[in-house]
């Protein structure tokens, strides 16, 4: 008994002072944010105070208690800010051809949100698999989870999540045929939607403008919304038209979610044709009423007022039809080309057409790809290419000429809707930002062609220009737009905020200097004032602008109801 207590008596007086020794070596806190104000991304105003991250996660935001940390960040004068969650990008190969994903990451972006009308998978059945080389490796894929294993693989800087893409569904089925699908391939379809919801797709992406997705009606669209509803996933759509028809496209998209009862995010907001400029307010207000009923119709944008596309979306769909060596066949024949010159001049019922979208003006479109052209608009290219002719060819024989050479296609930036219209969007509640853009450089081989300033530009623009210069969004309700509402809209509960136990993504900005700098004819800039980025607590951009190197993004598989009741 005695021997007990004086065993008991010594490991007491042994022990405690190892105990306190072993918790000095191992730090509280893995990353200690001090002096910031934060915007915690659900919309409430700025508080000081500090942010700890452990194991990934935010353990502690406010009043930290006490402890040490491995590092510790001075965020004096900078806003802490959940990381971005872009809402639409593009970057799905580019991740695998360089994971740093150095144009978001350097706009703040934690995550990015892949799909539209095509995504990385699925590419069953007639579709071939997708080829690429990455890291000087051959990778080969065909289901959208197997794209997401070759992310996890490769890995990569930002976040991951991906839609189904429509026109993958279709082309796996149809392959390149217009055709009518029968109900036995509208089955198949639907099996490989639920295949892809079931391999962590967050919804059903489409592109409504363009075939193949431009074949499908709104019943077509009801039915392969059903696996998604039923898991609780999203309709994400880039309109049928977005011109002169694009009412009734919203009408559309608000159909599907009313019909087949799921959430509707319509894919870059717009009025991109001259002829109803200043008609914004005309689709807050069907958009409103929807809602006002009971439709979760909200709508992403971005900061700009021109968008990216094709020339050869100039080209009447049924060019198009049996892919790209029949379209280029086409372009030669003299009847395919008097039919399309007069299609193009005279439009097509219910055919959305950029050219005269922009009043058939060459000066509103800019050569974006990668091109001999790139960074030219084409008035010049059309008057470099005919000043020697002395009889001068109609210029849409010039472009059908440029799209020969080009095999088919020249991404182009058209300037087709305002300001004022897009301002408008911007503002509503349920209006959030997706930069429509890809994770590009400024150095390297992603330094490609002459993109669209919104791939390096859209997230501090936003901040920048329409918070901070136009005060038309406070600064806390253009975070939520960039964070919180992404996140609730995909069904990420752990991200999005500022928030004990979230996800450690973190954009520290300087709300004085935060800026984008990229243009239209200059578009390689990173920007000013994105500080400090964090995901899932490792540090990717440094303080003085480096980026660490490190990969910590995760790939986010929706956690579909049916996956919870497995
Ligand atoms: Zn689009």
């Amino acid at each position: 008994m005695r021997w007990h207590r004086v065993w008991i008596g010594l490991l007491l007086f042994l022990g405690a002072p190892l105990a306190t020794a072993a918790l000095a070596q191992e730090p509280a806190y893995d990353l200690l944010i001090r002096g910031g104000r934060i915007i915690d991304g659900s919309g409430n105003p700025w508080f000081a105070g500090e942010v700890a991250v452990k194991g990934g996660k935010i353990v502690a935001v406010g009043r930290v208690p006490a402890g040490k940390a491995t590092r510790e960040i001075d965020a004096a004068g900078l806003i802490v800010a959940p990381g971005f969650i872009d809402m639409h990008s593009h970057s799905d190969t580019l991740l695998l051809e360089d994971g740093h994903a150095q144009s978001k990451i350097r706009q703040g972006v934690t995550t990015e949100v892949l799909g539209e009308g095509s995504s990385a998978g699925p590419r069953v059945g007639k579709l071939e698999p997708e080829k690429m080389m990455a890291g000087g490796k051959a990778i080969e894929w065909r289901t959208l989870g197997e794209y997401f294993a070759a992310l996890e693989k490769s890995s990569v800087s930002v976040n991951v999540a991906s839609y189904v893409g429509i026109d993958n569904v279709w082309q796996s089925v149809m392959g390149k045929s217009y055709e009518r699908p029968s109900p036995a391939q509208f089955q198949e379809m639907q099996a490989i939607v639920e295949q892809a919801m079931q391999d962590g797709a967050i919804g059903l992406s489409t592109m409504l403008a363009m075939p193949p997705g431009s074949l499908a009606t709104t019943d077509d669209l009801v039915l392969l919304c059903q696996p998604v509803a039923k898991h609780g996933g999203l309709f994400s759509t880039h309109n049928r038209n977005e011109g002169t028809g694009v009412f009734d496209a919203i009408r559309e998209a608000i159909a599907v979610g009313e019909r087949a009862k799921i959430p509707v995010d319509i894919i870059h907001v717009k009025i991109a044709d001259q002829s109803y400029w200043g008609r914004m307010k005309e689709i807050v207000e069907l958009i409103e009423a929807a809602r006002a009923r009971g439709v979760n119709v909200q709508t992403n944008i971005y900061p700009y007022t021109r968008g990216n596309n094709n020339l050869s979306s100039i080209i009447p769909p049924w060019a198009h039809e049996g892919g790209k060596g029949e379209f280029l066949a086409r372009l030669k024949k003299s009847a395919d080309r008097e039919r399309m010159k007069k299609e193009i001049r005279g439009g097509i019922p219910g055919w959305y057409n950029h050219f005269t979208a922009v009043g058939g003006d060459w000066s509103r479109m800019l050569i974006s790809g990668k091109s001999q052209y790139e960074g030219q608009t084409m008035d010049r290219v059309i008057a470099l290419r005919t000043m020697k002719l002395e009889t001068k060819p109609d210029d849409l024989d010039v472009l059908f000429d440029l799209l020969l050479e080009e095999e088919g296609s020249i991404p182009t930036v058209y300037a087709h809707h305002t300001e004022e219209d897009m301002n408008l969007a911007l503002v509503q509640p349920w209006c959030s930002i997706g930069s429509d853009g890809s994770a590009y450089a400024t150095e390297g081989s992603l330094r490609r062609g002459n993109p669209h300033p919104r791939n390096f530009g859209t997230f501090p623009r936003v901040l920048g220009v329409y918070s901070r210069q136009r005060k038309l969004l406070t600064l806390e309700d253009a975070v939520r737009k960039m964070t919180s509402l992404n996140a609730a809209k995909i069904g990420l509960s752990d991200r999005g905020l500022v928030r004990e136990g979230l996800a450690a993504d973190l954009c520290l900005f300087d709300p004085l200097k935060v800026l984008d700098r990229a243009t239209y004819t200059d578009p390689f800039h990173y920007n000013d004032g994105i500080e400090c980025v964090v995901v899932n607590g490792q540090v990717v951009l440094d303080r003085g602008g480096t980026h660490t190197g490190a990969k910590p993004g995760r790939v986010l598989r929706k956690q579909t109801s049916a996956a919870v009741a497995n």
